[in-house]
C-alpha cells in the first residue's frame, strides 16, 4: 500500500506529469470523440467546448469509447458487433466501512488486522457463491476479502478512526430484485462474515456503504460496471483483449486509441495499458 493510499499515488503520478508539462482537467466529461474526414481531431466536452488535438487516448472502457464516444457511424457494421458483444458486465461489490478505534478487538492481533483477510473456506463454497449470481442474486454467502488500509501504513497506528474495504463476490450487474434490497442484505452478509474473522469488528462500524456493479457503472461510467473495463477470461485477455481488432490499443480510426484496463494486460493499478498504448502511440 503507497504512503497516502491510493490518493496519495493519484496526486504523487498528476504531480510527476504536471512537472512535464501535462494539464489536466478534472471534473469534465467528455460527450464525444470528434471524426473530421475519417481520424481524430479532438474531443467535444459536455460543455460544448471542443479541444481539438490529432490523437485522442481513451481510458474510458472499449465499449464506451468506440459506441458512445466515437460513435456506430464512423465504424463499420462487423467492428461494432464485436464491440457490442465485449463481456463487461460486473459481478463484483466493494462494501466500505468506517470504523472507530480498533484497539481491543477481540482474537485478533495487530498483525492479523493488518495483512489481507479472505474468507473462501473451498472451491464447492466459491462455486455456491457463484450460482446465484447465476439467477440475478447476489451471493447468500459471499467470498470476502478484507483490508483495513489505515492499518498498513506504520505511521498510521496512533489513528482512533478507521476505514475498511472488503471486495465482496459475487454481485451480478442485472439482478432480479430491488437494488436497495442486494445492497442491504449483502451489507448484512458481508458484516456477519467479518464478524466471524475479526470477533468485535460490527460494534466498531459507524458508517458503511455498498457499491454493486450498476453503482461503478453510474459513478465510473464503464459500460456494464466491470472494474476491469472488460471481463477477464481467456477469449478477452492477452491477444485477445478486449477483442482481436482492438488488441493493438488502436481503433480503426485515424488517431483514436485506447489505453485503459480494458486493454492488454487488463486492470489493476499498474499503468501497463498506458504505457504500452503510449509507446504504440509515439511509435507511429
Ligand atoms: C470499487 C472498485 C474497487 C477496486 N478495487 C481494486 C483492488 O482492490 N485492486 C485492484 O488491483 N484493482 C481494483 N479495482 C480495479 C482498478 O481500480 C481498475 O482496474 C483501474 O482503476 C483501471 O484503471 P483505468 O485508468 O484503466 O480506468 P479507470 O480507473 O476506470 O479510469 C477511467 C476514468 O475515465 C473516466 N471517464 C469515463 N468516461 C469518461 C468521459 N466520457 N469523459 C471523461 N472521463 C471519463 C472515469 O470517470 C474514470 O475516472 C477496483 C475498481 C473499483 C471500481
Amino acid at each position: 500500500m503507497p504512503r497516502g493510499g491510493m490518493t496519495g499515488l493519484s496526486s504523487a503520478l498528476k504531480a510527476a506529469c504536471e512537472s512535464s508539462g501535462v494539464t489536466f482537467r478534472l471534473g469534465t466529461p467528455v460527450r464525444r470523440i470528434v471524426i473530421e474526414n475519417d481520424r481524430a481531431a479532438g474531443v467535444e466536452l459536455a460543455s460544448g467546448v471542443v479541444i481539438t488535438a490529432p490523437v485522442v487516448a481513451s481510458n474510458a472502457d472499449p465499449r464506451t469509447t468506440c459506441l458512445e464516444l466515437v460513435g456506430a457511424a464512423h465504424l463499420d457494421t462487423g467492428f461494432v458487433r464485436r464491440v457490442r458483444n465485449i463481456r463487461s458486465n460486473g459481478i463484483a461489490a466493494r462494501v466500505d466501512f468506517a470504523l472507530d478505534d480498533l484497539a481491543g478487538i477481540a482474537g485478533s492481533g495487530k498483525a492479523n488486522l493488518a495483512s489481507r483477510m479472505l474468507f473462501a473456506p473451498d472451491m464447492d463454497y466459491i462455486e455456491r457463491a457463484f450460482n446465484d449470481s447465476k439467477y440475478g442474486r447476489v451471493s447468500a454467502e459471499p467470498l470476502v476479502e478484507l483490508v483495513i488500509p489505515t492499518l498498513l501504513d506504520g505511521s498510521r497506528w496512533q489513528r482512533t478512526r478507521h476505514h475498511a474495504t472488503a471486495l465482496v463476490q459475487y454481485a451480478p450487474r442485472r439482478l432480479a430484485g430491488d437494488a436497495d434490497h442486494a445492497r442491504e442484505a449483502l451489507l448484512k452478509r458481508t458484516t456477519d462474515i467479518v464478524e466471524r474473522m475479526v470477533p468485535g469488528f460490527s460494534s466498531r462500524i459507524t458508517a458503511s456503504r455498498v457499491l454493486l456493479p450498476a453503482d461503478v457503472e453510474r459513478e465510473l461510467g464503464n459500460a456494464g460496471g466491470h472494474w476491469h473495463h472488460a471481463e477477464v477470461a481467456l477469449d478477452q485477455f492477452f491477444m485477445l483483449r478486449p477483442i482481436p481488432n482492438l488488441a493493438r490499443y488502436r481503433l480503426p480510426v485515424d488517431g483514436v486509441w485506447l489505453c485503459g484496463a480494458g486493454t492488454h494486460p487488463g486492470g489493476g493499478i499498474t499503468g501497463l495499458p498506458g504505457r504500452n498504448a503510449a509507446r504504440r502511440i509515439l511509435a507511429e
